[in-house]
């Protein structure tokens, strides 16, 4: 059997394994997707969104792109986010990164890739932001971590500044942004402690966020 006729022989089991749990299943998801959160991740094949967090589809909405970032002039990106919020309504909005991550590396290093390396260019902005706590760390395996961290922060905080938030926490929807990090290592994930519910607060609690994150003790 063929590399993808055998996907194709999973989906059909899956389906029938699906209905019979359920036999509304996928009437009722056909009819609508009534999701509460939106999640904004990377696109490396580690890390599934729905797999990791136990949701089923119907239950996330979500975004991936390399380094899962939020990049304001990401016409992708913004459209999603802003469907999501306008019409969708979700509530949480999860930015989640993963240590490990291919692109960060690339980024902490000034690998050339290719095409990538343009993408990257906002990984490194972050990294040259930060250059100070990173190069305080004792090794690049923690310099490494550490930009994964910095980078959803970041992105969390990119989030919080857009028009499709601001528009909505001034209508007064109530929607978060959380900041997580996923560990390829052993499947759970790190909650930042970085979290947004309006514009107010977004620039005091990234700060704090940063402090706190360079007076954690690494081991
Ligand atoms: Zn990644």
């Amino acid at each position: 059997m063929g590399k993808l006729a055998k996907l194709i022989e999973n989906n059909q089991n899956w389906a029938t394994q699906t209905t019979k749990a359920n036999p509304d299943f996928f009437k009722e998801l056909a009819a609508q997707q009534t999701p509460k959160y939106l999640w904004i991740g990377c696109s490396d094949s580690r890390v599934p969104a729905n797999q990791i967090t136990g949701l089923k589809p119907g239950e996330v909405f979500v975004h991936r792109n390399i380094a899962n970032m939020v990049v304001h002039t990401d016409l992708n990106c913004l459209s999603v986010l802003q469907y999501a919020v306008d019409i969708l309504k979700v509530e949480e909005i999860i930015v989640c990164g993963h240590y490990g991550c291919g692109g960060v590396h690339a980024a902490m290093h000034d690998q050339r890739n290719g095409l990538v390396d343009y993408w990257l260019r906002h990984v490194k902005d972050v990294r040259d932001k930060h250059l100070p706590m990173l190069d305080a760390l004792k090794d690049d395996h923690q310099r490494r971590k550490r930009l994964v961290e910095l980078n959803v922060m970041q992105q969390v905080f990119n989030l919080s500044r857009t028009n499709v938030l601001q528009d909505a926490w001034e209508r007064g929807q109530k929607v978060g942004i959380h900041s997580w990090v996923y560990g390829l290592h052993n499947g759970l994930i790190n909650d930042l402690n970085f979290r947004v519910r309006n514009h107010e607060h977004a620039k005091r609690r990234h700060a704090k966020a940063l402090s706190d994150l360079d007076n954690s003790n690494e081991t």
